[in-house]
């Protein structure tokens, strides 16, 4: 038997609980994992707190992100006792996930952990610095260099948002920092942000061309936010666009792409392919310095992931969610 978070829906509504789950309920899959960590993402708030119809088949185990020790395998490359962390496939979507002790997945769907990385780390980076890692290899493929100019990160103290700042900083990026949490300047100052801007003045209407300030983004908002981005991106610049924290609609002209060489370029984590994403994984192994684990990662037991969801939903969120199953 192990403990899940097994969401029901009844009248409509999502309604999560701790379960005690005997093995044969778990989906089919050729490798069963002891998970140690898992992680908590936008997806899964929206998931959880149903705001949002991620989930279709009821009673559903969510969690995007799992990392932990083989326990059965009928795959050689994934051997019982080796450690892997999964994002991602729809695995939390479509395919019970990380939300719970126990998980049997699809082996293709695993990445070995890197020298360098635990279970716990690995989690407090999961989809979110997966993604943001993405991101900064798609500005560094469009030519974006440090000397290039500033890289603007919206959503800043979000999980896709802190790392990508982390991951900048590392690489020797100037760094703007949108947000909307007032509180947050000493945060993101911390991570590497060199100057920050609210998300207000961020969201205002803008005209199809503005000054030219960014030569790379990395957004998480989409809607005005992306807008503003792309009418202030500098000649030859490029967005890396992945989430839709503000909206998921985007208003704005051809004039950035055809007067300025802006690309912008949109970047998926879920159906990332394998070589790529142990590329980006083993780059996160040796980019991201030992102090900024904690300093990054609030650690959560699976009773409140719930509570945490709700937050999550409401903005209040810093940084990233560890959720702790070894308890
Ligand atoms: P978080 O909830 O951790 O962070 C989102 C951040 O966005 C918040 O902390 C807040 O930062 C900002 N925000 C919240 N509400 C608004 C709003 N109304 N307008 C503008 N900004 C807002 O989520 P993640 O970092 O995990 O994910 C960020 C986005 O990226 C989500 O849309 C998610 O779906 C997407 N995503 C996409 C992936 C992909 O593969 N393409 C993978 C992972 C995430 P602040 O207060 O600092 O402004």
């Amino acid at each position: 038997m192990f403990n899940a978070l097994v969401l029901h829906e009844e009248d409509g509504r999502t309604v999560p609980q701790i379960e005690s789950l005997d093995e044969h309920r778990l989906p089919t899959g050729d490798v069963l994992i002891d998970i140690e960590y898992s992680s908590l993402n936008y997806k899964d708030a929206l998931a959880i707190t149903g705001k949002c119809r991620i989930i279709r088949e009821f009673p559903f185990v969510p969690g995007i992100d799992l990392a932990g020790i083989v326990a059965e395998s009928s795959n050689p490359d994934h051997p019982v006792g080796s450690r892997v962390v999964l994002t991602g496939w729809g695995v939390g979507e479509r395919h019970w996930g990380g939300m719970a002790q126990r998980a049997r997945v699809k082996s293709e769907w695993l990445t070995p952990l890197p020298a360098g990385l635990d279970t716990r780390k690995a989690m407090i980076v999961g989809t979110a610095g997966l993604t943001a890692m993405l991101c900064v290899m798609t500005l560094q493929e469009t030519g974006i260099q440090p000397d290039s100019g500033r890289v603007l990160v919206t959503g800043a103290t979000g999980g896709v948002g802190s790392l990508a700042i982390a991951l900048l900083h590392q690489l020797g990026y100037e760094i703007t920092a949108v947000t909307g949490k007032t509180t947050a300047r000493e945060y993101l100052r911390q991570l590497g942000a060199s100057e920050i801007v609210s998300r207000e003045e961020m969201a205002t209407t803008a005209k199809p061309l503005e000054s030219q300030r960014w030569a790379g983004v990395v957004d998480t908002a989409g809607g005005a936010i992306l807008a503003r981005a792309l009418a202030e991106t500098q000649y030859g610049g490029c967005i890396a666009a992945c989430g839709l924290a503000a909206d998921y609609r985007l208003e704005t002209t051809v004039m950035p792409f055809i007067l300025r060489n802006v690309s912008l370029r949109g970047v998926d984590s879920v159906y990332c392919p394998a070589p790529r994403r142990a590329d980006a994984w083993s780059r996160l192994a040796t980019l991201l310095p030992a102090s900024l684990y904690d300093e990054l990662a609030t650690e959560i037991p699976l009773a409140r992931v719930g509570d945490a969801a709700g937050s999550m939903m409401a903005g209040q969120i810093q940084g990233r969610i560890l959720v702790n199953l070894r308890t």
